[in-house]
């Protein structure tokens, strides 16, 4: 009986899960799988204490459905990734196992792993690798010059053409293989955990189904006039299960066309979609190019730009006391719920780089170190775009105006007004500029004054950029 392992890393589901669902395809094989956590590998990452509360949670509920379906997981804990490939030899040798199933990971650390697993294992244990974690393969959606796209449109527009060819199939979960095994208790990882909220994030591959068949069914309709207002909940919110795989893309794109048939022409529903193919479009971007793995910008004139160092600015802007309620309000969402919305993220991003003119790369850990949903394409790909050092086809003299954002997006301020408690009293009219309302009522406001002008920060950002241009 030839024995099948299951390496499982940023895909803890039973459903549409590639690697598992190949490693089950013989009846009569052994099945079992391993889930390896590297806390020294987060801890260089700045991977945020809510995610791995999440993770933690999800390897749990992993555990017992496989469990049901009588495959054991067993979770072990090594500092790196250099410790996981002795880690995993050892195990391969002591359960005489055959095969090892994976699904793919795109940073390049992790892909410089899997190559020296496939290497340490040499022709004793069969791998095989699987495209899981997204809908085409990096690679598959090129120009015409078999060359990624750098830029967004005409990459969405080939994506799209491809799936109109064939679209990528669910698999089920695996049958059980046997009788339940009994669930075990699990040692937590060594790693700082912050409890999630559940009312926001509730555990599970099944609730992770069910907000998505929810949102299918009529918000994501409204998407396009709802996303872009935070204090509304329009948007998905599955970020959080797509970065861990507690969900897969396909689910996302079978459901939203289970609902509705002609989103992939343009229809209902079309907006979404463009959204998961920017998921996609920053994977992709990972592995056309590799220096995004390492920080580095995709324009690389921009590497010239002198950042300030202002410890104390962007301490204030991790903090929320910048004195702009829009931007105040966001990051105090992410530091409570480990989320934010995605257009404040483009109005936070903005504001730390160009009207602070702090280091993109600062922010990019910040968010990592907070996020729920923390993914290192997809958070690279968004602080590049706001920072224009990126993919972004708009040039970088586009700058966000924190006030005329919240204006637009948060007129009335329900969404500010939601955590910066201390702006109650503040007239709608002065919402977005209580330091004028301070100034006419002659009032002492419990919150910060703005801590730079916008329009002279706007100046030598510009000024800053075309140096760094000049000097190429
Ligand atoms: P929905 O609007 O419902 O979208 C559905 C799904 O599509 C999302 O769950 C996400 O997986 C994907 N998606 C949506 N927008 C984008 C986008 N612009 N780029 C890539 N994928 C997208 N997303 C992350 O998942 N992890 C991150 O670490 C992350 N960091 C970001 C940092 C910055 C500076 C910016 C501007 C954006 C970042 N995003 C990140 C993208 C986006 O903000 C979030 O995916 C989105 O807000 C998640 O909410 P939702 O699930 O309700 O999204």
């Amino acid at each position: 009986m030839a024995t099948h392992l299951v390496w499982f890393r940023n895909d803890l589901r039973v459903n549409d899960n590639l690697a598992l669902s190949a490693a089950c395809r013989d009846p009569d094989a052994r099945v079992m799988g391993i889930f390896i956590a590297t806390p020294g590998q987060w801890r260089q990452h700045d991977m945020s204490p809510r995610q791995a509360e999440f993770i933690w949670q999800h390897v749990q509920s992993l555990h017992a459905a496989l469990a049901q379906r009588g495959i054991n997981l067993v979770i072990h804990e090594v500092d790196n990734f250099d410790d996981s490939l002795a880690h995993l030899k050892t195990f391969c040798t002591s359960h005489n196992v055959d095969a090892l199933f994976y699904n793919y990971q795109y940073e390049l650390n992790e892909r410089q792993r899997d190559a020296a697993v496939e290497k340490m294992l040499g022709c004793e244990v069969i791998c095989q690798g699987f495209d899981d974690s997204v809908l085409l393969p990096p690679g598959s959606v090129t120009t015409g010059n078999h060359e990624m796209y750098k830029v967004f449109t005409p990459f969405s527009r080939a994506f799209i053409k491809q799936l109109h060819e064939g679209l990528p199939e669910c698999v089920s979960a695996p049958k059980a293989r046997g009788a339940a095994l009994e669930t075990q208790k699990l040692n937590a990882f060594d790693y700082p955990r912050k409890a999630v909220d559940s009312t926001l994030f509730p555990v599970g591959e099944q609730q992770a189904i069910n907000q998505l068949r929810q949102f299918c069914r009529q918000p994501v309709a409204d998407y396009q006039q709802q996303r872009d207002f935070p204090a509304n909940d329009g948007t998905s919110r599955l970020s959080a299960y797509l970065a861990i795989g507690v969900l897969s893309p396909r689910q996302c794109l079978h459901r939203l066309l289970k609902e509705h048939p002609q989103a992939l022409e343009g229809g209902a529903g079309a907006v979404w979609l463009n959204e998961l193919i920017w998921r996609e479009f920053y994977r992709h971007l990972l592995v056309a190019y590799p220096k995004l793995c390492r920080h580095q910008p995709f324009i690389s004139w921009t590497d010239n730009v002198v950042w300030q160092q202002d410890e104390a600015q962007f301490i204030a802007w991790q903090q929320g006391q910048t004195g702009f309620p829009i931007v105040d309000a966001a990051m105090r969402q992410l530091n409570a719920t480990g989320w934010m919305h995605n257009r404040l993220r483009m109005v936070t991003a903005s504001f730390l780089v160009k009207d602070l003119l702090i280091d993109w790369r600062l922010g990019e850990r910040y968010f990592m170190s907070q996020l729920i949903d923390g993914d290192l394409a997809a958070n690279n790909g968004g602080w590049q775009w706001a920072a224009s050092t990126g993919t972004d086809a708009a040039p970088y003299f586009r700058i966000f105006n924190p006030t005329t954002q919240g204006e637009r997006f948060d007129a009335k301020g329900a969404f500010i007004r939601q955590w910066l408690p201390e702006l109650n009293d503040v007239p709608d009219k002065f919402i977005h500029t209580p330091w004028l309302w301070a100034q006419k009522e002659q009032l002492t406001l419990d919150y910060p004054q703005p801590i730079v002008d916008h329009k002279q920060a706007r100046i030598a950002t510009l000024a800053a950029y075309e140096a760094a241009r000049k000097s190429e």
